[in-house]
């Protein structure tokens, strides 16, 4: 017989890493209630058009592509912002301005597997849409940081552009629109030798050149110092000034609205999807080179699939990068968690009365097995000890005739009678 696997690239989440993901997932969930997202729902499957339309040429060609049977071509999203905006350009478009969107799921590329990076994954995304300011900005900035901060992880740090800086200079020195997505691309994937080479191709002044050249060292945690260098480079580029001047406004909200966050500007950061317009950011934490999510405005993405023009901007979290950093940063997200309890008869004919019990305990949100192997007593227990369950409730006909049973405190080993009708204040205790 074949022994079947897992196809490459695809993970089986088995208990423990399965609690772990939906406890991120769970705290997604109450950031974006907190920040007034609602939640929608989309498809895994779109039209191979709508995912592919400004995707860019890495993302484009991981794809999973197929024809559907009715000969149609579609993909697995790889990512939920060009869903967002279709329906932002339909069934949302007379959504009063602005309005915050979270959406959360599976999502799928193509990678290269290795540690952090699958072919299915898990993403939690945020969208605010309908207006341009830097509070916008400012703000999924500040959920992101939430979020990490909710999960339990210390140590993380967002690395903050803007990709109108480049994009003003290439712009103005007239660089067509491709030419400028394929250096982007260069710029996000660090290659940057090859990006200023194609930035020379492009037959720019020399004096962009040698801007652009600069810009690439232009980083830093020293926000004011590291703004103005980038400035005073791009400063015969006014939509790039305009660029570093936004970022500055929206860097600025953060930090003087009590955020402590990690910020490190960095002129020569892009992100590879070309449809971002203004503020990008990645988010990384010491143990891991891969980012932790990313994200950034996108005033014209809503335009392309025929909606009005729609100012957002927003950020996708990868849940699974988190469940990794937080083994790395041993965060013990288990301590909150409820406790646990068996019942067990010691006769078969009490086995009514102990599935009574346990619905008792379950509607006080109690959480509750039953032993369902019919093994004696001790077995029960010495299983349950096995599996760390906290307590037993033993069923035995003595007890039950006074209305009773023994509830047994399986870490301390001690037990005691208890009367039914108290066993819920009891284990409330
Ligand atoms: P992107 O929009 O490509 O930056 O993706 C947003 C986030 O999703 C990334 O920062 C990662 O945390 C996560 N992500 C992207 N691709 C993968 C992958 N192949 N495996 C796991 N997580 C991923």
């Amino acid at each position: 017989m074949t022994e079947f696997k897992t196809l490459r690239g695809m993970r089986d989440l088995l208990p423990e890493d399965a609690k772990m993901m939906v406890y991120v997932q769970e705290t997604a969930r109450k950031v974006a209630k907190l920040y007034g997202y609602k939640e929608i729902i989309t498809p895994v499957v779109e039209s191979y058009e709508l995912l592919a339309t400004k995707a860019g040429d890495e993302v484009k060609s991981r794809m999973f592509t197929f024809k559907d049977l009715g000969g149609r071509d579609v993909a697995l999203r790889p990512e939920f912002t060009p869903s967002v905006a279709r329906l932002v350009a339909t069934s949302m478009r007379n959504e009063p301005k602005p309005f915050r969107i979270f959406c959360m799921g599976s999502a799928y590329r193509y990678d290269e597997p290795q540690r952090g990076r699958y072919r299915e994954f898990w993403q939690s995304d945020f969208e605010l849409v309908g207006t341009f300011r830097p509070e916008a900005d400012a703000e999924i900035l500040t959920l992101t940081d939430s979020l990490f901060q909710k999960v339990g992880l210390r140590k993380f740090g967002l690395k903050v552009g803007h990709v109108g800086i480049l994009r003003g200079m290439l712009g103005k020195e007239k660089v067509k629109e491709k030419d400028q997505n394929a250096i982007m691309q260069l710029m996000d994937k660090k290659q940057h030798d090859d990006a200023v080479k194609l930035v020379e191709d492009a037959g720019v002044s020399k004096k962009c050149v040698e801007a652009v050249r600069e810009l690439i060292e232009c980083k830093g945690k020293d926000i004011v110092d590291v703004l103005n260098r980038i400035k005073e480079l791009v400063k015969d580029y006014e939509s790039s000034v305009a660029a570093v001047e936004n970022l500055r406004t929206i860097l600025e909200l953060v930090n003087k609205s009590g955020y402590k966050i990690d910020l490190t500007v960095d002129a020569g950061f892009a992100r590879g999807l070309e449809y971002y317009t203004g503020m990008v950011f990645e988010i990384f934490v010491p143990d891991l080179d891969i980012a932790l999510g990313g994200g950034g405005r996108y005033d014209k993405l809503v335009e392309l699939f025929g909606g009005e023009p729609t100012p957002a901007v927003g950020v996708a979290h990868g849940l699974d990068r988190m469940t990794l950093a937080m083994e790395t940063q041993k965060i013990d997200f288990k301590a909150k968690e409820e406790r646990t309890i068996i019942v067990v008869p010691i006769k078969e004919e009490l086995k009514t009365e102990a599935l009574k019990i346990a619905r008792l305990l379950r509607d006080a949100n109690m959480l509750v097995e039953v032993e369902v192997m019919g093994r004696k007593m001790t077995k029960a227990l010495e299983d349950a000890d096995r599996r760390k369950t906290d307590y037993a409730i033993i069923v035995g006909e003595r007890e039950l005739k006074e209305g009773s049973v023994v509830l047994r405190d399986l870490s301390k080993r001690d037990q005691r009678i208890v009367p039914i009708e108290k066993l819920v204040d009891e284990m409330k205790r």
